[in-house]
């Protein structure tokens, strides 16, 4: 069984989490997300909170700074948040 939290720099953090570089007081960290059975692994919508699933082949394959939404618009949201 894989150990819950790891030691990296001196901070305990999850497993596949580490720091790898770090300016001042800011942290740069990199971690990994395991995915699925079927290669999914879950995003939040920051527009709805919509919790859904994303292939991360397709994932890799995106700009880093893109923010991914559930596919809704958000001038259609009528759910509160
Ligand atoms: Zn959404």
């Amino acid at each position: 069984m894989a150990a819950v939290t790891s030691i990296s720099g001196g901070f305990r953090m999850a497993d596949g989490a580490g720091v790898v570089g770090r300016q001042g007081d800011v942290f740069e960290m990199r971690v990994s997300v395991p995915t699925d059975e079927d290669g999914f692994f879950g995003r939040q919508c920051p527009g709805c909170s919509q919790v859904f699933r994303v292939d991360s082949d397709e994932y890799e394959a995106l700009p880093e700074d893109l923010r991914l939404w559930c596919g809704s618009r958000p001038g259609l949201r009528t759910a509160a948040l």
